[in-house]
């Protein structure tokens, strides 16, 4: 009879550190909540699974930063900062920024970047703020004082498996992974399995900028009409085909990975992650061939790289003391324990199409985040955030982008410092402390008496 379970021995860890602060993952999300406490003085440790940072952000290729602009009453400002602040001014540096541009039928700006500048931006901010990083390390399982509390995060290492010990954790591996384990309550997708579907990513390179044009608005026409004459279906309507800094190299959004029943490929399934891989490439190659073939100025063109990993877009949504949705989007919520505000519209990734919602024409055209977001229910000692924060399936449709994780990332690091000096848990921490020293730190919190300053500042990239 074929076993379905072995057992595994109990046995001794090595306890590879002792932290005040062990954030798991290295997302936008990781990367400010890491930054938040190791600036506030902290001892802190990132570990991620790669050998680079910037999640999804580098490792499944977007190189497109949302969610940093709102447009308010039909300006385009940008509303996320803070932390973001000294990240995009080290890649403007390296000249690894473009130009902001409109994005989504031109309602929504956007900021495409470099994808080694990120990487390099990243980690120099974290080592000049004492942060330990720790790459090639997979977090696999929590160890629990209690019913309540962890005491250290277990994590696997070319070295073997290690313990990081710790007093407050950051779950920011984008999947509820470390909360998951810890036994915070949560949800998948929309309570009927389906989540937003997947994407992988590539870029293109070898493109002929002058003879492209505006390649961008040309590729999804020429792939509507090749639909309408062959009855062929690509795998998604809405393909994003953009320039990058160098206008040589595009990058491709504009995959669905589906199961064969049609279903999206879970990021929490070993099985699905592994067909998606495959089945990510496969279209990648096949939307790739098509675009060389009939767009003006790809003739030359070639797939410079396709993102090491399929990009997955929800999956976990770990349960808090609020639950950010929809109508709080789309109604421009306002919210006491404010950390930052999001402008990005709904953006869900449906079977064969993306279905966008905007915030009403001329509207404030953001929604403060709450901090009750980042703190889930029943673990006392954690901090989730980024994508796999307390929001509706809906809710997480928009402010999954990186500009409100890097608003979660920072208010949870600032927020762990507070909890750490009063002794107290981060659910009992005092919200308007936390938004004072958000805003000495330079974050936008959604109200701009609070800030004169903010329209000058939000003028500028
Ligand atoms: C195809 C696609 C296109 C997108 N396009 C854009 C876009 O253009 N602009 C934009 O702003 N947003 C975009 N998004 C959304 C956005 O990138 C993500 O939602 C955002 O990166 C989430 O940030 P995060 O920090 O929560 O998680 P992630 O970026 O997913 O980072 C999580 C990190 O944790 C690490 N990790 C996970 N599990 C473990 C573990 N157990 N142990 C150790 N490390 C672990 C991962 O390797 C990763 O580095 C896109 C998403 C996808 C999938």
């Amino acid at each position: 009879m074929t076993r379905t379970t072995v057992h595994e021995p109990g046995r001794e860890v090595t306890v590879f550190g002792d932290y005040e602060v062990v954030v798991a993952g290295g997302g936008p999300a990781g990367i400010a909540a890491a930054l938040a406490a190791g600036r506030a003085g902290r001892s802190t440790i990132l570990v991620e699974r790669y050998g680079f940072l910037g999640g999804a952000g580098t490792a499944a290729g977007l190189s497109t930063f949302c969610g940093l602009h709102s447009n308010v009453h039909g300006e385009h400002l940008r509303t996320t900062r803070g932390i973001v602040d000294d990240l995009l001014d080290r890649m403007g540096a390296m000249d690894g920024l473009n130009e902001p541009h409109l994005s989504v039928q031109n309602r929504i700006t956007a900021l495409s970047y470099d994808i080694s500048a990120y990487k390099i931006a990243a980690e120099e901010l974290l080592l000049a703020a004492g942060v330990t990083i720790l790459y090639h390390c997979f977090a696999s399982a929590v160890l629990m004082s209690s019913d309540v509390e962890i005491s250290a995060l277990v994590v696997e290492t070319k070295e073997g498996r290690r313990a990081l010990t710790g007093r407050l954790f950051v779950d920011a591996t984008g999947d509820g992974d470390v909360a998951a384990w810890a036994g915070a309550p949560y949800e998948v997708g929309d309570g009927k399995g389906n989540m937003l579907y997947p994407t992988t990513m590539y870029r293109i390179s070898g493109v002929e900028p002058s003879a492209a044009g505006n390649a961008w608005e040309v590729i999804p026409r020429l792939m509507e009409e090749e639909e309408a004459r062959t009855g062929r279906a690509f795998p998604r309507k809405k393909p994003i085909v953009r320039p990058q800094r160098n206008p040589t190299e595009w990058r491709a959004n504009l995959t669905q990975i589906r199961n064969p029943d049609g279903t999206p490929v879970s990021g929490i399934d070993a099985r699905q992650l592994s067909y998606g891989e495959t089945e990510g490439r496969r279209q990648c190659w096949e939307t790739f061939s098509f675009i060389k073939r009939v767009t003006p100025g790809f003739g030359d063109a070639y797939i410079v790289e396709i993102a090491p990993q399929i990009g997955i877009r929800e999956t976990r949504r770990v349960i808090g003391e609020y639950l950010l949705t929809e109508e709080d989007i789309l109604g421009c919520g306002d919210f006491d324990d404010s950390i930052g505000v999001n402008g990005w519209p709904v953006e869900a990734h449906v079977e064969g199409d993306v279905r966008f919602v905007f915030t009403p024409e001329g509207s404030r055209g953001y929604n403060q985040i709450p901090y009750r977001i980042i703190v889930p229910q029943r673990v006392d000692n954690l901090f989730v955030v980024g994508r796999c924060a307390s929001m509706s399936h809906d809710g997480q449709s928009s402010a999954r982008v990186s500009g409100p994780c890097f608003s979660m990332g920072q208010a949870a690091g600032t927020a762990a410092d507070m909890a750490l000096s009063a002794g107290a848990a981060p659910r009992a921490i005092d919200t308007a402390d936390l938004a004072r020293r958000l805003d000495a730190d330079g974050v936008f919190l959604g109200e701009p008496a609070r800030r004169p300053a903010w329209r000058e500042r939000s003028a500028a990239t």
